[in-house]
């Protein structure tokens, strides 16, 4: 779903949009709308050279930010990082073969809430450059080949819709058919409300798509970066051989504050954070983004032998 969703609480679905129920925002997000636009300015500092951290509210350049790869020098909070920019410090330079990138959302409902849907379509690829949320292809990490899908939070929060969740469908058949591993990088709001239903049955449709992934043999890596919540993590984000996530990436399904006023207790210290994840046993590892790459290419390595009983 997107940042900007206009629907009060008490009549939105279940699923999770983290921009509402966490007051930590990813920093990589515009709005797209009035109401948020207000909302977001907040953060930023005078001239936009200067940002706030929203882990532990150090003042940053942001120049400094990004030569960082987006990770806090204070704090060390890994900030969401654009689909392309995570393509590119994922694969080896040039690379990347993109793959469905004409694939369009589709407005079948007619929805329309502040903003009609396809009007936010619209005006989120003009943004982005990108007719969806997904980043699909074939690259290599150091030389191996891979099948990468990015999610990218900055298309309407990283929300799986049916484009979305066709692309990591093909992904995975594709990762099957070439045989390669398939590695998929999470940042997202959940399912699109804007699709209804239609955006609920892709979590169905991709667990599908990687069920038969594993049962061919395959082999798939998820990294689980901030934020990634809501019928994303409910399905393919949590279904693959191995679950890696960034230093302190929000990782849940319903926000923090949702569930702490549901239940109507108070949350444990670092609740729905990617540690107090990998202290439960959701998350395999916990990777800095300086150490993506060599992580990843030493899993791949590991799953070497796969496909060799498909
Ligand atoms: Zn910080």
């Amino acid at each position: 779903m997107s940042p900007d969703f206009a629907q009060p609480p008490s009549e939105r679905p279940q699923d999770a949009d983290p921009a509402r129920q966490d007051k930590q925002q990813p920093e990589a997000v515009e709005p797209a709308d009035k109401p948020s636009r207000l909302r977001w300015k907040r953060k930023e500092l005078p001239g936009g050279l200067w940002l706030k951290c929203e882990s532990c509210a150090a003042t940053i350049y942001r120049k400094e930010l990004e030569e960082r790869e987006r990770v806090c020098p204070a704090c060390d909070f890994h900030f969401t990082l654009p689909g392309r920019e995570r393509v590119k410090s994922t694969l080896d330079a040039n690379s990347f073969e993109e793959r469905w990138a004409d694939l369009a959302g589709m407005d079948r409902l007619r929805f329309n809430d502040a903003t009609p849907y396809a009007d936010k379509l619209k005006r989120t690829e003009a943004k982005t450059g990108q007719k969806e949320a997904l980043i699909c292809g074939i690259g290599a990490i150091h030389g191996r080949k891979v099948v990468l899908a990015v999610l990218d939070f900055s298309f309407l929060g990283g929300s799986m819709g049916e484009v979305v969740g066709e692309k990591i469908s093909l992904a995975a058949d594709l990762a099957r058919g070439e045989r390669l591993p398939l590695v998929i990088f999470t940042s997202s709001g959940g399912a699109r409300m804007h699709e209804g239903m239609l955006s609920l049955l892709q979590m169905a449709k991709t667990s599908a798509a990687l069920a038969s992934l594993n049962e061919a043999g395959g082999y798939s890596i998820c990294v689980l970066t901030n934020p990634t919540t809501g019928g994303v993590t409910a399905s393919f984000a949590s279904v693959c051989d191995i679950t890696l996530a960034e230093p302190g990436a929000l990782i849940g399904f319903a926000g923090p504050r949702v569930i702490a006023s549901t239940i109507k207790q108070e949350l444990p210290p670092g609740f729905q954070r990617a540690e107090f994840l990998l202290d439960k046993g959701q998350v395999d590892h916990i990777v800095r983004r300086s150490e993506m790459r060599s992580v990843l290419v030493r899993l791949i390595d590991f799953g070497a032998g796969a496909f060799a009983r498909g």
